[in-house]
């Protein structure tokens, strides 16, 4: 009986033990550690007009949103007045080579931006690569990729043998290589139609390998084969495609980068909307800068880098060599920085002829350097007129992207801090809701995202914090690292990644899968 009786004891003490431990496992999740952002004009992401009201996190989410009083022993962040909006998502970015080294993303993170979408113009690097990077070395944004055409012909094709049209053994090769990719979480496929690795894939190549993102229910995001003289036959393209596949296709960066061509966004517009009226779910990513960053040859829409008549079209139409900087180019340092007329008049030579002297001494340098890694020659080229740009960011179905990466042009740094200062305050193009629901709610709509864009309760808390009065963009041609004004906090997953123009040392990104 005694003994029965200990037995019994004990085994009480066991479960008291037992249930008691439990018990605080579950305490410690429920008292997960709050924090409470006040006093702030929130802007959600929705395009609701600002309101005030408090956000509560708790781990990476939000939890509560209205009128709420702090709870004791919570951490309370009061936001003085400034706008509170969603972080914001950058759906075309080649921030992502920068991050190894510079995990504290301070290019995005300055700009008020909390997720790149990377794998973009048809280049991209599989899933796995991706998370075994993020891994190996945790980062200060989240990342989300597409899976690029150009990549998929590389892999199947040969690096060197891109330049024609894939035969249908290696069609099928890419599209199993493309479905595997969208199966481990990639947001669909992306191409850059009017680089050389893609240029010379029949129309045919790419409806193909849309069909199998379409099946997947993914997206179509593209750089469009032509921006200059074949436009109206690119738009046709990416039309089809989207008929074609029914799933969603969306124009990379669109603008009008050749001078005939200049003061035609209404008409293009009128274009897009008159596809949409037809069922095609057609949007576009927009970046608000009157130039772009690429390389030389991008100038030479038929590829004939040597043909005198085509250097003298290029001047003309494709770009002004008085206000185009060479921003990077390896084989002569004295030249980066200087404008094309600049570089002409140093060399006694008229614009034209420079450019395909410096064409030529790239592709020589390329030749005598295998081993180089990084960019020989990028020319940030004004191609573009204001009111063009001011139309395509006005645009309903047009997001904001920054198409930048951590160096060159300055839209790497200065983009979304771009649109609140100059074309939410100072040109009054949108309102300020408008804005923030391009860079966020509209850019996750369009790029799948569910859990993101919109500050509400159960989404992932990244959240910006800012200055309306103040923010701008800093960053230049001349100082393309500089940072913006007025960007007060970054959180990412409910985690400070940002403040007061330094970095926390915080890296709480993570790899987001469709
Ligand atoms: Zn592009």
């Amino acid at each position: 009986m005694h003994l029965i009786k200990i037995k019994l004891i004990s085994y009480l003490a066991f479960l008291f033990v037992l249930t008691s431990r439990l018990h605080a496992q579950n305490k410690n999740a429920v008292d997960q550690k709050t924090q409470l952002i006040i006093h702030v004009q929130l802007i959600d992401g929705t395009g609701k007009p600002a309101y005030s009201a408090s956000v509560r996190m708790q781990g990476k989410k939000i939890i509560e949103v209205g009128q709420l009083k702090a709870n004791t022993n919570e951490q309370v962040i009061d936001g003085k007045g400034l706008v509170l909006a969603p972080g914001f998502i950058d759906s075309h970015s080649h921030h992502f080579g920068d991050l190894d080294s510079h995990p504290e993303a301070l290019p995005t993170n300055n700009q008020g931006i909390t997720t790149i979408i990377i794998g973009q113009d048809g280049e991209s690097f599989p899933m796995d690569t991706i998370a075994k990077r993020m891994k190996a070395q945790p980062m200060a944004i989240n990342v989300g990729t597409y899976t690029g055409q150009a990549s998929l012909r590389e892999e199947v094709m040969g690096e060197k043998d891109v330049f024609r049209a894939a035969t249908q053994t290696e069609i099928d090769k890419m599209k199993g290589l493309l479905k595997k990719e969208l199966n481990k979480g990639s947001f669909g496929l992306s191409t850059g139609l009017e680089y050389e690795q893609a240029f010379f894939s029949t129309k045919d190549e790419v409806i193909q390998l849309a069909k199998v993102a379409a099946v997947a229910k993914t997206r179509y995001m593209s750089h469009i084969r032509s921006e200059d003289i074949r436009m109206t036959a690119a738009i046709d393209e990416i039309i089809e495609i989207g008929r074609v596949t029914k799933m969603p296709v969306q124009i990379s960066h669109i603008k009008l980068g050749m001078k005939n061509d200049w003061g035609t966004a209404p008409q293009l517009i009128e274009k897009l909307e008159k596809a949409r009226a037809a069922g095609i779910n057609i949007t576009a990513d927009v970046y608000p800068y009157t130039y772009w960053n690429s390389t030389l040859r991008v100038l030479f829409p038929q590829r004939d880098y040597t043909n005198p008549v085509s250097a003298e079209f290029a001047v003309n139409q494709v770009f002004d060599a008085n206000q185009s900087y060479l921003v990077k180019y390896a084989p002569i340092e004295a030249y980066r920085g200087k404008t094309i007329a600049a570089i002409a008049a140093m060399r006694n030579e008229k614009p034209s002829v420079t450019l395909m002297a410096l064409i030529a001494i790239a592709s020589d340098f390329k030749e005598k350097n295998p081993d180089f890694k990084g960019t020989i020659d990028a020319i940030a080229a004004k191609a573009m007129s204001e009111k063009d740009v001011a139309s395509f960011i006005a645009w309903p179905h047009a997001n904001i992207c920054s198409d930048g990466n951590a160096g060159g042009h300055p839209r790497g740094h200065g983009t979304f801090t771009r649109i609140l200062g100059k074309y939410v305050r100072e040109d009054k193009i949108i309102t300020l809701e408008r804005a923030i629901y391009k860079m966020t709610g509209l850019s996750a709509k369009h790029l799948g995202i569910k859990d993101r864009g919109v500050i509400a309760v159960g989404n992932y808390a990244d959240l910006v914090l800012f200055n309306p009065s103040t923010v701008k963009d800093n960053a230049n041609i001349q100082d393309s690292r500089a940072l913006s004004t007025g960007i007060e906090m970054v959180w990412i997953n409910g985690q400070l990644t940002y403040k007061n123009q330094k970095a926390t040392g915080n890296y709480p990104g993570v790899l987001i899968k469709r």
